[in-house]
């Protein structure tokens, strides 16, 4: 049963004219799978539907936010209200406080929080931050972790254990680049060599700490812990980029559940219920070294928008009321316990995982650990997992290096029926 996506190749046709690539955003063009993304008209709960008048189970969540679900009643009612009384002012609502306390109430590590607009931001004001605290220059992130599209974070993962910065792309100026330090992912030894070579002058470690942009790859045990001593030897600071595993691992982060304390942490997604909206946020003394408290600039016409806040407020309140989120969890284990079955019974040696309310599968026999481990995986075998699930109505993020997200709004009856889809997906993709 082939996929009547004629609307959507008319569209994305069309597209391609005048957008880059035809997206707004270089993963939606589906180029790691082939073929044509279905050009979405509408959601509802966890389905999405797209202008051929398909409907697909969405496992993307719109990369993660929509941890509700799609128009939840009661985001949408709030949304409504308030856009019944402006759009944005320029100016302090209350709804920004109640944002700041919600936030500051979900996680003790954050006693002053700012408000930006996209993840991106939140990192990129992070590490100025954390640079203008420490006066150093150097930063060591991860090889495969993401954490937006600004220029000192836009850096080639290179061979051999640690790698001073080469950009990632045409246009990031080399030395934007030349103050960030590489290292593979779980690779504590390489951080501690680091320091000891470049350490009074390494202002921070920047770590996704459950990695989520590399598909789903777990800190080993001490890894994180291992980052929290070294940087505190050393006077750097810690940060933790929870713009994807805030209110996803666990209803206070990845920090909640692996009791770490960062010096500060970074949001986005979830935080915005569907709305742009990043944060940035941690120690008091830290923070009040940012504008207009401090010296350190950092501004935006649109941040704190009342409607993002009230997308953001509503979705946190409801995910926190006693159950939601353990409910979440529970369907997503679920998920991954079926395909697991699955995988079983068709003699297959790869595992799905989860944590908390995210899931991922590697077509791999290796034991992923890093972004080197994450590359072994069959891409092939993924691109046709992913059209045949497509077919099967059960939308996933187009690549194997990008994780599963579970909503409120599923229920037991889909996830059963995405396993069974996945039974008939991976016999077909096998061929
Ligand atoms: C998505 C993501 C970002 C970037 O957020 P945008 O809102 O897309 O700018 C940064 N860090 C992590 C860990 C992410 O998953």
């Amino acid at each position: 049963m082939p996929l009547d996506l004629s609307r959507s190749q008319a569209l994305f046709a069309a597209s391609q004219e005048v957008i880059p690539g035809g997206v707004n955003s270089p993963v939606r063009a589906f180029r790691a799978v082939g073929g044509t993304p279905p050009f979405i008209e509408r959601g509802a709960g966890c389905r999405i539907y797209d202008v051929d008048g398909n409907a697909y189970i969405d496992y993307c969540l719109s990369w993660g936010p929509l941890i509700l679900g799609h128009c939840h009643p009661e985001v949408v009612a709030a949304l409504q209200e308030t856009l019944s009384r402006g759009t944005s002012f320029g100016a302090p609502t209350e709804l920004e406080l109640r944002m700041a306390q919600k936030v500051i109430d979900c996680l003790p590590s954050v006693e002053v929080v700012r408000m930006v607009n996209s993840g991106t931001e939140a990192t990129m004001s992070a590490i100025r931050l954390a640079r203008a605290y420490t006066r150093r220059s150097k930063v060591i992130k991860f090889i495969g972790c993401y954490h937006g599209h600004h220029d000192s974070m836009l850096v080639r993962a290179g061979s051999g254990a640690t790698d001073l910065g080469v950009p990632d792309s045409p246009g990031v100026p080399a030395a934007a680049a030349a103050g960030t330090i590489s290292i593979r992912y779980n690779d504590l030894e390489g951080v501690e060599a680091a320091f000891r070579e470049y350490g009074s002058d390494i202002a921070a470690v920047i770590v996704e700490p459950v990695a989520a942009n590399m598909g789903l790859v777990l800190p080993q045990p001490g890894f994180l812990e291992g980052l929290r001593r070294v940087t505190r030897e050393h006077g750097a600071l810690l940060i933790f980029d929870e713009v994807l595993t805030g209110w996803r691992v666990a209803y206070g982060g990845a920090q909640a559940h692996f009791g770490i304390d960062p010096d500060l942490t970074t949001f986005g997604k979830v935080i915005g219920g569907g709305l742009p909206v990043g944060a940035y946020g941690g120690k008091r003394e830290i923070m009040s070294m940012v504008a207009p408290s401090g010296p350190v600039y950092q501004a935006g016409t649109l941040s704190g928008n009342p409607l993002a806040m009230t997308a953001g407020l509503t979705t946190l309140e409801v995910l926190g009321r006693p159950g939601n989120f353990e409910r979440i969890v529970a369907l997503t284990e679920r998920l991954v316990a079926g395909l697991n079955q699955v995988l079983e019974r068709l003699d297959l040696p790869y595992r799905a995982a989860s944590i908390g309310t995210l899931f991922g599968l590697f077509f791999t026999t290796e034991r992923v650990v890093d972004y080197e481990t994450a590359l072994t995986a069959d891409t092939g075998l993924f691109s046709r997992y992913h059209h045949a699930m497509l077919r099967r109505g059960i939308y996933l993020a187009p690549s194997q290096f990008e994780v599963g997200f579970m909503s409120l709004a599923h229920t037991e009856a889909e996830v059963d029926a995405t396993v069974a889809a996945a039974e008939e997906a991976l016999r077909e993709a096998l061929g």
